[in-house]
């Protein structure tokens, strides 16, 4: 009887705190850009906490309409067609974020290459379909990112290769949750997660608690791998789960290694932690890419940001700075 008192205050505490505190949290997931986005927030106001969910969702949308390569009126498909015959005048944020993908080339001796495109766009993944090795060989000179010529002067782009396409697919959705956070920030908001497929990014804490970010096990989507708590940082995951197909026992899967135009083999899953979303959404499909040893010697020498591999055999690598 002691015991069941007991319980009952603490409940009517409980109550009367969340009461007194005027705020709630705020919850969405809505389908857009090929994925799921999930959005989590307090506020104070109901009226606030709906405007600001929705206004994540529109930006979403608006980086869709943007970059889509599957839109044929985004300023993105727009680029693919015209680039390769001209220089094309694009937006600033356009110019801004492949100026930022090409920089990552460099960082990553060209394992993130926007260029992968120029191939990967005869994989249909849910179709399983796949080009045949001539049609690889005949395209794998337009991937480079050293055919993609910038002009500041003009904010304008040229292809110089007349193969080359373009795809954001490995960056686009890290910029979105980042240009999210700081809506979110410019309208008040202190305790915010926003995730679009496998990039993360949180606001604040989860009140007094860490968020708690899930790393899915690449073969059983109903069980985490790791599971981190976290604050005021970011989160992405690449994985060989995400779009594939499997065909005489071999997975096909997007993410690509410039050099070969097939799949990367060596891992099943890369995280990369750091304050930037974009950053991290680059960095993990490059360490997808480049594989366990170069994957970490490129984190290990990267201030900010971390890595957790899952390798081929399922074992799990962390970069110096996790183990320290
Ligand atoms: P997702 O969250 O969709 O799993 P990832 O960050 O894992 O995204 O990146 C995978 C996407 O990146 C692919 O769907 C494709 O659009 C793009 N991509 C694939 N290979 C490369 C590469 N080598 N360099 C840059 N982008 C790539
Ligand atoms: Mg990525």
């Amino acid at each position: 009887m002691k015991k069941l008192f007991g319980l009952s205050c603490l409940l009517f505490i409980f109550a009367f705190y969340s009461a007194s505190s005027f705020g709630q949290w705020f919850e969405s997931t809505q389908g857009i850009m090929g994925t799921n986005i999930h959005v989590e927030l307090w506020s104070d106001s109901a009226a606030m906490g709906e405007a600001a969910t929705e206004a994540v969702m529109d930006e979403m949308r608006r980086i869709d309409s943007l970059m889509s390569p599957y839109k044929p009126s985004s300023e993105l498909s727009k680029l693919n067609a015209e680039a390769s015959l001209g220089p094309v005048v694009v937006s600033e944020e356009l110019y801004d974020l492949i100026s930022l993908a090409i920089e990552l080339s460099q960082e990553t001796q060209g394992a993130f290459d926007i260029t992968f495109a120029s191939v990967g766009f005869l994989y249909d993944y849910r179709e399983n379909q796949k080009p045949e090795q001539e049609n690889i060989d005949e395209l794998l000179p337009a991937i480079d990112f050293r055919h993609i010529k910038l002009s500041e002067a003009t904010h304008s782009i040229f292809f110089a290769h007349k193969n080359v396409k373009i795809d954001l697919g490995g960056i686009a959705k890290g910029h979105a949750v980042d240009n999210s956070i700081h809506i979110l920030q410019q309208m008040g908001i202190k305790y915010a997660l926003v995730t679009a497929g496998g990039d993360t990014r949180l606001l604040g804490n989860r009140l007094d608690k860490p968020w708690m970010v899930g790393i899915r096990d690449p073969r059983n989507k109903n069980k985490q791998a790791v599971v981190l708590p976290l604050a005021d940082i970011a989160l992405s995951t690449s994985g060989d789960y995400e779009r594939y197909f499997e065909e005489d026992g071999k997975r096909y899967h997007h993410i690509l290694s410039p050099k070969t135009g097939k799949s990367a083999f060596e891992v099943q899953s890369v995280s990369i932690i750091g304050p930037s979303s974009t950053l991290n959404d680059g960095l993990s499909t490059a360490v997808f890419v480049l594989g366990v040893q170069k994957g970490m010697d490129l984190l290990n020498r990267t201030p900010g940001y971390d890595g957790i591999i899952l390798d081929n055999a399922r074992k799990l690598h962390y970069s110096n700075a996790l183990i320290e």
